[in-house]
């Protein structure tokens, strides 16, 4: 009983979230997938082909951590890699893979440091994402990104997809939506900016918010 209660509520948050980040501008089209654990072995996850920002509860896709489908719609191709996040990472609630303008500008961009992406030059952007990791080009769906993400679940939080967009994870669906703003956020400054013009935190700076 208390599994369907919070079930429906997640599928609520999950219909409000999308609607939210889709009516600010976050999400165009039908770009983009969200998905929410739902009890121990399933995950709520958006349905594939589908505008992001008219959802309804019941055009969710209900799937067991193996990717069966439980209930709804098919879940897109792309949750895959969100499977691969939860079935390696126990911390991992919630997973918010959007192609917003300014993080997928970022991953296209020809002089891109893969190995630091974006410098920390703000103090939320060290706290909250700490390491952007780069994963190389895969078509959307294809197997090899799973992997990728399977390799790094419990490990990084944030990803920058070669030439797609971001992902990103975090305890809670509110959190991580909270997450993939402050990327896009700090992706957008970071390429107005121009890197070369920019006043970055010192190593000591970054080292003491780390320990916060
Ligand atoms: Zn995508």
């Amino acid at each position: 009983m208390e599994l369907k209660s919070d079930i429906r509520r997640k599928r609520r948050a999950l219909v409000e979230l999308s609607k939210s980040l889709f009516d600010r501008g976050y999400i165009a089209g039908s770009a983009g997938n969200i998905s929410v654990r739902a009890g121990v072995d399933k995950v709520l996850a958006t349905p594939s082909g589908a505008c992001l920002g008219r959802l309804s509860e019941e055009s969710l896709a209900l799937l067991s951590l193996e990717g069966e489908q439980i209930k709804g719609p098919r879940a897109s191709k792309e949750t895959k890699f969100h499977l691969a996040l939860y079935n390696n990472d126990p911390a991992c609630g919630s997973v918010v893979h959007l192609h917003s303008t300014w993080v997928t500008l970022l991953s296209c961009r020809a002089d891109l440091d893969t190995e630091a992406p974006i410098r920390p030059f703000t103090p939320y952007y060290v706290m909250k994402i700490g390491c952007l990791q780069v994963v190389p080009y895969y078509p959307p769906g294809d197997e090899r990104l799973a992997e990728a993400m399977k390799a790094w679940a419990g490990q990084r939080n944030a990803f920058l997809l070669r030439n797609h967009g971001g992902i990103v994870t975090a305890g809670t669906l509110t959190k991580a939506v909270d997450l993939a703003e402050e990327l896009e956020e700090t992706a957008k400054l970071y390429c107005l900016l121009n890197k070369n013009n920019i006043h970055y935190l010192s190593e000591a700076e970054i080292t003491q918010l780390r320990g916060r």
